[in-house]
Order: structure tokens, then sequence, then C-alpha cells
């Protein structure tokens, strides 16, 4: 039985980026940049209006300007030259026209037939953009290993780069181990449940930025394991199965693993989550989590998650944590650190923390709705007030 941040570091160990593909800017969201992206050219690529307004010589004193041809609409290009009294119309997003250095906004003018009156006097360069002002040509405007948002595909669509290379969705197959297992959709006969856990890590997957390329329910059977996981890995990157690893199962998972594969650890000291396995079957990570709901999720959340991210060409991979103060007394498992799912709000400047009723491993209704997963190394009781560590899930709302 090992530690959960030597387990932690071991996964990492065997877990590296995935090989970068070319995408489209459509395809990109959500995806870590594996190249780093520079500006070929200025943006704006000219000097533009920043108003709607009249584009004007600012050192021109003249009480009035006659005004020139032109509707100055923003793709046009500019066909006056302005000189000194004179002002030509020009509107948001239009290039400056050639000789004016400055837009006086429309607000600030009055327009007497062929000519206009400012209300104000002009300041060169005011609401004017300059060309290069946001990029000047030749800028790093993203570097490799950055996520992909919404601004940042903006950015890239700015600078002209419709095909970016990006870390693919690391491929995931899920595998739920059972006999007494059967679909959402039918009634189980007598010691029959549904599988639950596969739809559960299935979603897990995909909220980690993994694509789920094969799924599927197995039998207690090694022959039958052996040939479900051979097969799924010829498709995934990554296998991750539930169930079948506990003492009472025999640990038939884990022994399949270490026959086809190396085995690197197969407990580790927390609750829930002991019997996780993990191994490597031709380089490619697998978890084996256990069988219990609960456990096979905060098992997901605390190993699996960072290693897909990993994969995926993150380097954040953990969620961020807060002390928070307990609402209520808890206590401490014995030996094990347990993470404890624990609804967390901020009130007057302070996390504060409750659990979700009993954590029993089976028990998903104490992760639904949970917002955090609290944990609690073993020790003496702990009175309400204390401070512990919050491993946040979602941010909590303000309160
Ligand atoms: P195991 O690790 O196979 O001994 O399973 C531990 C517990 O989790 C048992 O009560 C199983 O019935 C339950 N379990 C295993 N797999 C699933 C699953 N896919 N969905 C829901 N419960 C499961
Ligand atoms: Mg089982």
């Amino acid at each position: 039985m090992i530690d959960p941040h030597i387990a932690f570091q071991e996964i990492l160990n065997h877990v590296a980026p995935l090989s970068p593909i070319a995408l489209s800017l459509t395809e990109a969201m959500g995806l870590v940049l594996a190249e780093e992206v520079r500006a070929e050219e200025n943006y704006p690529p000219f000097a533009a209006s920043t108003v709607d307004g009249w584009a004007v010589v600012a050192a021109d004193d003249s009480p009035r300007r006659r005004i020139l041809e032109g509707s100055g609409l923003a793709g046009e290009v500019p066909q006056a030259h302005v000189v000194p009294g004179t002002a030509a119309r020009v509107m948001t997003g239009a290039p400056l026209p050639p000789g004016s250095d400055a837009v006086v906004m429309r607000e600030d003018s009055v327009e007497e037939g062929e000519f206009v009156r400012f209300t104000r006097a002009v300041r060169p360069g005011e609401n004017v953009r300059p060309a290069g002002s946001d990029i000047a040509a030749g800028t790093i405007v993203l570097k490799a290993g950055t996520p992909l948002g919404p601004a940042e595909i903006g950015l890239l669509a700015t600078v002209g780069r419709f095909s970016v290379r990006v870390h693919p969705r690391p491929r995931v197959a899920v595998l739920s181990t059972g006999d007494e297992l059967v679909e959402p959709w039918e009634v189980p006969g007598p010691g029959q449940i549904r599988d639950s856990n596969r739809y559960a890590l299935i979603a897990a997957v995909r909220q980690a930025g993994g694509e789920v390329v094969h799924s599927g329910r197995v039998s207690d059977r090694a022959e039958d394991l052996q040939e479900e996981v051979r097969r799924a890995l010829e498709e995934a990157d990554v296998l991750i199965t539930s169930g079948g690893v506990s003492e009472g199962d025999r640990d038939l998972v884990g022994v399949v693993l270490s026959e086809l594969g190396i085995v690197h650890f197969r407990r580790v000291r927390q609750k829930p989550g002991k019997p996780l396995t993990f191994a490597t079957v031709g380089g490619k990570p697998c978890f084996a989590l256990p069988g219990n709901p609960v456990s096979a999720l905060v098992s997901f959340e605390l190993y699996v998650r960072p290693a897909l991210r990993r994969m995926a060409g993150h380097t954040l991979l953990r969620r961020p944590e807060v002390e928070v103060r307990l609402r209520h007394p808890v206590r401490p498992d014995p030996a094990r650190v347990e993470f404890v799912r624990a609804v967390v709000e901020r009130e007057e400047n302070q996390w504060w923390a409750r659990t979700t009723g009993s954590q029993a491993s089976s028990r998903l209704l104490s992760l639904t709705g949970a917002n955090a997963l609290l944990r609690i190394p073993p020790g003496p009781p702990l009175p309400e007030g204390a401070v512990v560590s919050a491993i946040l899930l979602a941010w909590p709302e303000d309160h």
C-alpha cells in the first residue's frame, strides 16, 4: 500500500503529452497548443477610427471645415484626401483617410450644410487606433502549452491561423467488470444491479477533456477480461476499468493486467479508493478503479483526470485547493487520509464546508451536488470550525 502523493507521482512517471496533430480552429477549443504562434503582420493592419465621426488634421484650427465626399464606412478604401479646412466622414473600424491624423466624435460636431463645426478642440491621434497598436508584426502571441479558449481561438483567427498544432484529446476505453451488472434500461434480476460506473466514467472522461472511443461491460472471467482489455487498447491511449480489484474478487483485473503488462501499484492508503490498481500495457496507462461508484469517481478525480490532462498537454493538472472551515465536527479515519465529499460555500470572506451526509462508498448521493473533496488526514476528531483543505471540484457560489 502506498501513499496518495507517491501514487500520483508514479502515474505521472508513466504518462506523457500525446504527439501533436493539426486541427482547425472549429475543433481546437479546450485543447492545448503545441506550437508557438507569431503574428506575421500588424494588427490592426491599418490606422483605424475607434468612433463614428470626422477625420481631420489635428493641427488645423479652422472654425469650420468643408465636408469631403465619401461615406467612410468600415471595409471601404478611403478616397478623400484630408487637408486643413476639410473633414472626411469616417465610421468605427474604417481606415483613416490619407492626410488625417485624428477623428472628432460625431457627438462633438454640428453639421451645417456643406460644412461641419466642432464643439471641442482636437488632439493629434485622438480616436485613432494606430496600425500595429494591438499586435505588432513579429510578436509571439501564444506560447506552446497554452490551453485554447474562446479568446485564444479568436486571436488565432486574427493572425490568420486556421489550422493549428495541438495535443489531441486522449482516446479512452471504459470497461465495467462484474457478473452482477445489467444495463440502465434493464430491470435487475435477483442479485443484480445496474452498471452505473460505465456511464459515470464516460461522463467524467468527457468532462476531463478525453474522448471515449470504446466502452463495454465484461464478465468476471479472466479470459473475457483479457480479450476485452486487448481489444480496448487497440483503439485507446488509456484504459479505465471499474470493479474486480477488491480482495473478494481475488483481484481479477490486477491479475489480467499483470499478465498483459506491468502493474505499478495495487493499493493506495486512502478512503475511498484504496484498491486502485495502476498498470501500463504496451506503455499505455491502465487504471483499474474500485467497483464502488463513489470510489470509482473519487479515484478518477484524484488520479485519472490529472493523467488525462497531462496527455492532453496541460501543465496545470490539479484542481484548486483552499482552506475551509468545517460547519460541523468530523471524525477522521484512524489510518487513511479520507476524501470527504462536501459542499463548500463562501460567506463573509471565509470558505465553509458541510459534508454531504453518509460517506458510504456505494452512496452516489454523497457526490451529487458536492463541489469539493475535503482532505481529512488521520488524527483526533475535528471540532466544528476546524480548518481543513478542500479540493474544489467546481467554483462555489458566492453568498
Ligand atoms: P468490486 O470491486 O467488483 O468487488 O465491486 C465493489 C462493489 O461495487 C460491489 O458492490 C459491486 O456490485 C459494485 N460495482 C461494481 N461495478 C459496478 C458498476 N459498474 N456499477 C455499479 N456498481 C458497481
Ligand atoms: Mg466485481
